[in-house]
């Protein structure tokens, strides 16, 4: 392995800029030259792929999104777009490639690795925490933290009015950001794609907490739930709920900002275990954080649907809400 490239895929994330330094600073170490490719698989299709030095990646660190760009390239996800994908990689002698996304860019690593000589290699980089093989994917953290600071501002006027309050998150099919956003914000109630909602149960149990002398009640809503928006739920909840009742939902503010402390941490760490990985001849694989060590999981195994929200955290919360 002489040459590596590394490129940004899917939904940005913040912590993916200091994965990117990472991976061209730690081959820059092992005596790798590294290149740079612009606006994930549609770059690597029009052959926009650059040069990286240690100095072209000062300054990134604490920056959230991605530096080098993304996009969604449905080009990608046919045999002839990835066939010229492979053919700059060739004319740039590149044999490993790092890859920063969530499942969708994991599924088209895999797929382009299968059909080439290129060794690809995964780094979890989502702010939905969807990915088997790692704790925590790369902007979650922050992703959390940004949703908390809303949460704590809204809290304060529902505290003030004594109001009910619905509270819009994203995860279309992934409750990690809703839950853990919930959990660290004090919600009474928090509705995940993963768990059926019922609206009867709810409303029942903020209108009995409203009864107990609760004075406001925030509930947390993933943008994917299956009983419809916050909207929508806020309506039919509030129906049967004699309290004032407002609905924010967060939206693309979730997405950016600087990446706190545990993004840029994990960013540097996967990204020198991601070159550390190529070189010692991984493929198709991700490179993950559990319980504190590097682990390496298969890439199709990482989109894999079995390991979901977790059930105890779910009912922790229940515990606490009262
Ligand atoms: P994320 O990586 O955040 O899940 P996407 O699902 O948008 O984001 O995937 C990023 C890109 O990966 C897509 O634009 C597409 O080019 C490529 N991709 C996704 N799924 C596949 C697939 N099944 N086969 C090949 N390429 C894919």
């Amino acid at each position: 392995m002489r040459r590596i490239a590394v490129l940004t895929s899917g939904g940005d994330a913040p912590g993916m800029n200091a994965a990117v330094r990472a991976v061209v600073r730690s081959a820059d170490f092992h005596g790798l030259e590294t290149f740079g490719v612009r606006d994930g698989y549609a770059g690597l299709i029009e052959g926009r792929v650059e040069p990286l030095g240690a100095r072209a990646v000062s300054g990134i660190l604490h920056l959230g999104g991605t530096v080098l760009g993304t996009a969604r390239s449905p080009a990608f996800r046919t045999t002839e777009g990835r066939r010229q994908a492979l053919k700059h990689l060739d004319l740039f002698g590149i044999d490993g490639l790092v890859v920063i996304g969530g499942d969708g860019t994991f599924r088209g690593g895999d797929a382009l690795s299968r059909e080439g000589h290129i060794h690809v290699v995964g780094i979890p980089g989502t702010i939905d925490n969807d990915l088997i093989g790692t704790d925590f994917t790369l902007g979650f953290d922050t992703a959390v933290n940004t949703a908390l600071e809303s949460i704590d501002r809204i809290r304060d006027t529902a505290a003030s009015h004594g109001r009910l309050f619905f509270i819009e998150v994203m995860g279309r099919h992934s409750g990690w950001l809703a839950l853990y956003s919930a959990l660290a914000g004090g919600a009474t109630e928090v509705l995940v794609p993963e768990r059926p909602t019922d609206v009867a149960r709810i409303r029942e149990r903020i209108r009995r907490s409203f009864a107990l002398g609760k004075r406001f009640c925030l509930v947390v809503v993933a943008e994917g739930d299956d009983a419809g928006s916050a909207f929508e739920i806020a309506e039919a909840v509030a129906e049967g709920v004699d309290v004032d009742h407002r609905v924010t939902a967060l939206g693309h503010v979730q997405r950016g900002g600087p990446p706190m402390m545990r993004d840029r941490v994990l960013g540097a760490l996967l990204g020198d275990a991601a070159v550390a990985a190529l070189i010692g001849g991984a493929d198709r694989a991700m490179v993950g954080q559990r319980c504190g060590e590097v682990v390496h999981t298969p890439l199709e195994r990482t989109w894999s649907t079995a390991d979901r929200t977790p059930e105890d955290l779910l009912t922790l919360m229940d515990r606490l809400a009262r």
